[in-house]
């Protein structure tokens, strides 16, 4: 019987941007992501901010507002369904988003 195999130990230490930066997308303009900000400033736990491995999502301090940085969207769908409340998530328009991931 064999031994069961370990990551290597760099692989362990990619970091989300490693991981991103084997990822290739086609950036639209028009986003295919729409935040409700009055929801979202309502929302307590703001789980769109923790839940996304692209981190998308980031918190404008001085508004409260969420800032969306769509063109690094992986296409998970993870944010429509930890907040359909205030995201509203869509696939990419035809021949944009992630064209060809490695790894
Ligand atoms: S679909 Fe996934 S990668 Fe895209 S914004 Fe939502 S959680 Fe982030």
């Amino acid at each position: 019987m064999s031994e069961p195999v370990a990551p290597a130990d760099d692989k362990l230490k990619e970091t989300i941007e490693d991981k991103l930066y084997l990822v290739k997308y086609k950036p639209d303009k028009q986003s295919h992501i729409e935040v409700i900000q009055e929801v979202f400033k309502a929302d307590k736990l703001k789980v769109v901010l923790y839940i996304c491995p692209a981190k998308v999502y980031t918190l404008n301090e001085e508004t409260g507002e969420c800032l969306v940085n769509h063109e690094n969207c992986l296409e998970c769908g993870t944010c429509a369904i930890a907040a359909p409340e205030y995201v509203k998530w869509r696939y990419p328009r035809g021949g944009f988003g992630v064209q060809y991931k490695l790894g």
